[in-house]
């Protein structure tokens, strides 16, 4: 049985937030007031569709965000740890949950040259249309409460991993990469046997530390990680148990 490997792409695989360096594409590297504050809370896609099409507006074109896009950092270790996953593919299968678009993640991964460790990418569809603007959907509906309405990173992997039961595919644990507030949901339903990955200083490890502070630990065991390359420790120590 394989471990399956979940990652987060903003601030995971990445070392920025795609959505928030497009704006470095705008006129003077900022939105105007009116559309900057349009952003109502749960409703992130339908913000990054006015923001896509205010950028198509002013001209930017499908190249200039691309630079904008692929010249965003990787995570430190990164390259190491996608690297190790490669050769290590016997043992791992490996998706993406992520509430950026699709248009972004394959530009990186391309661009990287990492598509071959991903098996599966579960985000926004976006795609640019015959003006050469960039539009994107939401991902799905669903009815959990403490995600936004495009998105809920729980719903995903729960309907993934039942899929591939019924196709026969049982996985020995998850490991769940992520960084954000929108990882908290997905982590909160991981089993005794999973492992949840929180980046350091960010907002999934503070929120997992005050849980269980308030003694609601997660099911799961935590470890936290700074760079790619601990991960790697990680998952060598699990491959050898
Ligand atoms: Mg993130
Ligand atoms: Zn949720």
């Amino acid at each position: 049985m394989k471990i399956l490997l979940v990652f987060d792409f903003d601030h995971t695989i990445i070392d920025d937030n795609s959505d928030t360096r497009i704006v470095q594409c705008a006129p003077e590297k900022k939105l105007p007031i009116e559309l900057q504050d349009s952003y109502e809370k749960g409703f992130w896609t339908k913000f990054m569709g006015r923001v896509f099409k205010y950028l198509g507006d002013e001209g930017v074109t499908e190249d200039e965000m691309k630079r904008a896009v692929t010249s965003m950092p990787l995570t430190p270790g990164m390259v190491e740890l996608l690297n190790f996953i490669r050769k290590n593919k016997d043992k791992f299968e490996c998706i993406i949950i992520s509430d950026s678009n699709s248009v972004f993640i394959n530009w990186v991964l391309e661009a990287t040259n990492f598509r071959d460790v991903f098996d599966k990418v579960f985000t926004n569809p976006a795609a640019f249309d015959s003006n050469g603007l960039l539009t994107v959907e939401n991902y799905h509906t669903h009815s959990c409460n403490r995600c936004p309405k495009n998105l809920c990173k729980n719903v995903v992997l729960v309907e993934f991993v039942d899929k591939q039961l019924q196709q026969g595919v049982n996985y020995a644990r998850i490991v769940y990469i992520g960084d954000g507030g929108n990882d908290v949901c997905p982590v909160m339903f991981l089993k005794k046997n999973d492992v949840a990955m929180p980046r350091k200083g960010y907002t999934l490890q503070k929120t997992l530390s005050r849980m269980s502070q308030n003694l609601e630990p997660t099911e799961s065991s935590v470890v936290v990680w700074s760079s790619g390359v601990e991960i790697i420790s990680h998952l060598l120590f699990l491959i050898k148990e």
